[in-house]
């Protein structure tokens, strides 16, 4: 249910911010994320035969990271800046605030729009993973981890938007091996992220698998995130997603 005093962007005008200019970039951001995942893949693979367990626990991790990251990525997205700020604005925030006011404007989107921006924040991460060394004595096994448990991480940190466009999706156009594994709750399911959906959009951020969204709630990590940088910005969180009013709410 929205309270009375939240105050929304035009959903036409946000969805019209949407450039050719920045479409070009993600089209280079997805190709660049594909060569270099083939990269850290063709790099790990001499050394996966002799420590499986590295391999899966990596793999595991990099799941784990990826929920937080999309969780943390979403709120700073939703709670910090604006539209009209020069380049961020528009490329980056701009998707967040749209995804508020037509939550079902994510299902038309289509591969490059959907997946462009989580490649682009994933390409640096992955070219700097390739430098992990994997050849120095008594380190292989670490080195790695960490190399794989990035790779990993990028790789759902990609799926994110994906997964989140599944949640989104009309049950009756929803293929039946994704209902599964979102009844399974391996995938975000819809259910859980209509909770992140109830205004004033302030929990739940997580959208890879939404696994931290409970503990994250529970130690209320956002809030001391945003208390901190009120204090130390003046910024006042959510003021540009619902409006000055509704943002001003938890200060008064
Ligand atoms: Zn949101
Ligand atoms: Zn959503």
């Amino acid at each position: 249910m929205s309270q009375p005093d939240i105050k929304q962007r035009d959903a036409a005008e946000l969805a019209a911010g949407y450039s050719r200019t920045f479409r070009a970039v993600e089209v280079s951001a997805i190709i660049a994320f594909w060569l270099l995942s083939a990269a850290i893949l063709v790099k790990a693979w001499p050394h996966v035969g002799a420590h499986p367990w590295v391999v899966l626990t990596a793999l595991f991790a990099g799941f784990l990271m990826a929920d937080f990251v999309s969780g943390f990525v979403h709120w700073l997205g939703d709670t910090w800046g604006s539209p009209d700020m020069p380049i961020l604005g528009k490329a980056l925030i701009r998707p967040f605030r749209e995804h508020h006011v037509d939550q079902k404007a994510i299902t038309r989107h289509d591969y490059i729009e959907t997946n462009g921006s989580n490649c682009l924040v994933a390409v640096p991460v992955a070219a700097a993973a390739l430098l992990i060394p994997l050849t120095i004595e008594g380190w292989e096994a670490p080195a790695l981890f960490a190399l794989l448990s990035i790779g990993s991480m990028i790789f759902f940190v990609m799926m994110t938007n994906q997964i989140h466009k599944w949640s989104h999706l009309d049950e009756a156009k929803t293929p039946p091996t994704l209902k599964l594994l979102q009844r399974l709750h391996v995938i975000l399911p819809p259910k859980h992220h209509s909770i992140h959906h109830t205004a004033p959009f302030d929990t739940y951020y997580c959208i890879t698998t939404g696994w931290l969204n409970w503990p994250l709630a529970k130690l209320g990590f956002y809030r001391r995130m945003e208390r901190l940088i009120t204090a130390v910005t003046g910024q006042i969180p959510r003021k540009d997603d619902i409006g000055i009013d509704a943002a001003l709410k938890p200060f008064k």
